[in-house]
C-alpha cells in the first residue's frame, strides 16, 4: 500500500506515464505541483485540456494544426517548390529550428516496419502522391531516421516517387547513424538539409 494519500499516489501514478519519468521524477513533480497556487494548477489542466481538445492534423500535410490547414500549409511565403517528409509531426518544429528550410512539409505518421505491423498503407503516403501529382513540387527531401526503418521507408516512397519525374533527395549523413532524427541538434539536422544527395 502506498505511504501517500490516494489523491496523491494517483497523480504520481499519471505522471509516471510520461516519457522518461521514472518514480522519484514523478514523487518530485507531483510535491512541486502541489506546492504551487490554485491559479497555476487551473492554468496547467486547462492548458492540457485545451491542447487536446484544440490540436488536429492539418488536412494536407497532417503536421498539427488548429484549424483545417496548418500554418505552414497556410503561409504564401513558403517555397511550394519543395517538400520535406517527415515521420511525426513534432520533427517539422525541428527542422523549423534549423532555419534552412523554407518549403513545405507532410508527415507519414510513422515509418514503415513489419515488425510492427506497420505497412505502407497505415501511413500518408497515398496523400503524399497525389500532392506531387497535383502540385508544383519539385523537389521531395526525405528527412527520415537513419535506422532500419526509416531507410527502408525512404528506398519505398523513392520507388514510388520515380515514376512521377520528382527530384527526390535524402538527408546527408550528418545525422549520426543509429540516432533518432528527434535527437540531432539544429546545426547538425541544417548541415545535413544544406549536404542533401539525391536518392
Ligand atoms: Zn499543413
Amino acid at each position: 500500500m502506498s505511504k501517500y494519500p490516494d489523491s496523491l499516489e494517483r497523480l504520481i501514478q499519471e505522471l509516471k506515464k510520461l516519457p522518461g519519468i521514472g518514480r522519484v521524477s514523478a514523487e518530485r513533480l507531483a510535491f512541486h505541483l502541489l506546492s504551487q497556487s490554485d491559479e497555476r494548477i487551473s492554468g496547467l489542466s486547462q492548458a492540457l485540456l485545451e491542447v487536446k481538445e484544440k490540436i488536429r492534423l492539418c488536412e494536407i500535410c497532417f503536421n498539427y494544426a488548429e484549424e483545417e490547414h496548418c500554418k505552414i500549409c497556410k503561409d504564401t511565403a513558403r517555397d511550394r517548390n519543395i517538400l520535406c517528409v517527415v515521420s511525426q509531426p513534432h520533427e517539422v518544429l525541428k527542422l523549423e529550428k534549423t532555419s534552412e528550410f523554407f518549403g513545405l512539409y507532410h508527415v507519414l505518421g510513422g515509418l514503415i516496419s513489419p515488425v510492427n505491423d506497420i505497412s505502407p498503407s497505415d501511413l500518408h503516403i497515398e496523400e503524399l502522391l497525389f500532392r506531387l501529382q497535383n502540385s508544383e513540387i519539385k523537389e521531395v527531401i526525405l528527412a527520415l531516421d537513419p535506422k532500419v526503418e526509416g531507410e527502408a521507408t525512404s528506398m519505398y516512397l523513392a520507388r514510388q516517387i520515380r515514376p512521377l519525374g520528382t527530384k527526390t533527395t535524402q538527408l546527408a549523413h550528418g545525422v549520426p547513424v543509429g540516432r533518432d532524427l528527434e535527437f540531432a541538434d539544429e546545426i547538425t539536422l541544417g548541415k545535413a538539409l544544406r549536404g542533401r544527395v539525391s536518392i
